[in-house]
């Protein structure tokens, strides 16, 4: 059988990954550099963290972000938002918060495979500490993952300058630019087509000429949203600096959305939330994080699109000989592998998936 994957992105890569090792004849197609759209990420795997988008909670922390100057927002995705509306305080259902969890622990103990299986990868099991300006900010994040649905094991810790940190003892971390190296070496073999996609009629198409091929896999981030699927892009930027102080467990500054993250020759400063399609340089991330390490330098700037649908839970569905993995917003490094996995299982015609992640959930009539 043959596959073309439509993204290389993170997803499109595990994607690929196990097609190939399942004897598939796979060809990625993408219309930029395999990989580069998934690098600029903090590489942290947060298995025990969901990010619910259709709540008024999420909304309200948006505001607050806005005024910090931690997000910028120059358009706005018209009708993304009237499906969030629509489902606004929604409950999501059981079913769907098991399927995400047994897919969390599935990742978790993919990268630790792999990092054992390949050598080059840089992976740690040092946790995370998720940093808090105000007593107010930390008891009620205390009280919020006590009573979370996915039971995270953590600790109150102190944390100099700021009012305390809570740690994460599962959270581990990847270095998204070795990784997606690494990643290219393991999938040699596979044919690269560069191009920018197009369906009409559930038929897939490069400019006018019609894509042949058994099945197509679309992985295409927020640019699914060309294939039908309700994803909007919310942007964020990926800094490498150089740290004056060493330090080995990764920060979360959560009344910023930033994140330090450390790795052996270079650390990854990441921040933005931004709904807009410039770059947005900005000096309050790299003096948060100064505050912890006592000073950085800055070797390059990059940046990436995190594609969320209106409720923040991914879209794994079938039409056809098209198979749609996509959504996984902030946490498309953290369950790329259970998403790949899946992905590939529903090629080969494997394994149904329930109903929770078909996009139909958005299509709600007013
Ligand atoms: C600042 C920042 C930090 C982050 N940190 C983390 C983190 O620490 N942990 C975590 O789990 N997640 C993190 N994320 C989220 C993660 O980066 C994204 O969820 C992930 O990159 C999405 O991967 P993807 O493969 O779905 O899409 P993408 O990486 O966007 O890849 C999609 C690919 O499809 C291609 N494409 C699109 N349309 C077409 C078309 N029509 N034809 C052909 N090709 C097409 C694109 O060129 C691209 O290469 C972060 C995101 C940001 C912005």
């Amino acid at each position: 059988m043959e596959v073309t994957v439509i993204g290389g992105g993170i997803i499109g890569l595990f994607s690929s990954y196990y097609l190939n090792k399942e004897g598939v004849k796979v060809k990625i197609l993408d219309y930029r550099p395999i990989g580069n759209a998934s690098s600029h990420a903090a590489g942290l795997i947060e298995p025990y963290r969901i990010e619910v988008i259709n709540t008024s909670h999420m909304v309200a922390k948006l505001i607050d972000y806005m005024k910090r100057g931690a997000i910028s927002i120059k358009s706005i995705d018209f009708p993304w938002l009237s499906k969030l509306i629509k489902i606004i305080n929604k409950p999501l259902p059981n079913s769907l918060w098991e399927k995400m969890v047994q897919m969390a622990t599935f990742s978790l103990r993919e990268y630790k495979r792999l990092s054992e299986e390949v050598k080059g990868i840089e992976y740690h099991e040092e946790g995370l500490i998720e940093v808090h300006v105000t007593e107010e900010g930390l008891e009620r994040a205390i009280k919020e993952y006590k009573k979370s649905r996915l039971s995270p094991r953590f600790e109150v810790v102190e944390v100099k300058g700021f009012s305390g940190g809570i740690k994460f003892l599962d959270t581990t971390h990847v270095s998204t630019e070795i990784f997606i190296e690494e990643m290219r070496k393991e999938l040699g073999k596979i044919e690269v087509i560069y191009g920018k996609a197009t369906m009409v009629s559930n038929r897939i198409f490069i400019g006018n000429k019609e894509l042949k091929s058994d099945k197509f896999l679309i992985t295409a981030g927020t640019g699914s949203r060309e294939f039908g699927i309700p994803v909007t892009s919310f942007k964020g930027y990926g800094i490498r600096v150089k740290t004056r102080n060493n330090f080995k467990v990764p920060y979360v500054f959560s009344d910023y959305g930033v994140a330090l993250v450390p790795f052996s020759k270079w650390s990854k400063v990441t921040y933005g939330f931004d709904m807009t399609s410039g770059k947005r340089q900005s000096s309050v991330p790299l003096s948060i994080c100064s505050k912890v390490v006592g000073g950085l330098e800055e070797i390059d700037f990059n940046s990436g699109e995190r594609p969320c649908t209106p409720d923040g839970f991914p879209v794994l569905e079938v039409r056809d000989n098209i198979v749609i993995a996509t959504g996984n917003c902030r946490l498309g490094w953290t369950f790329g592998p259970a998403m790949g996995r899946i992905a590939s299982d529903l090629i080969l015609g494997r394994k149904p998936i329930g109903e929770e992640f078909s996009s139909s959930r958005f299509h709600i009539s007013s």
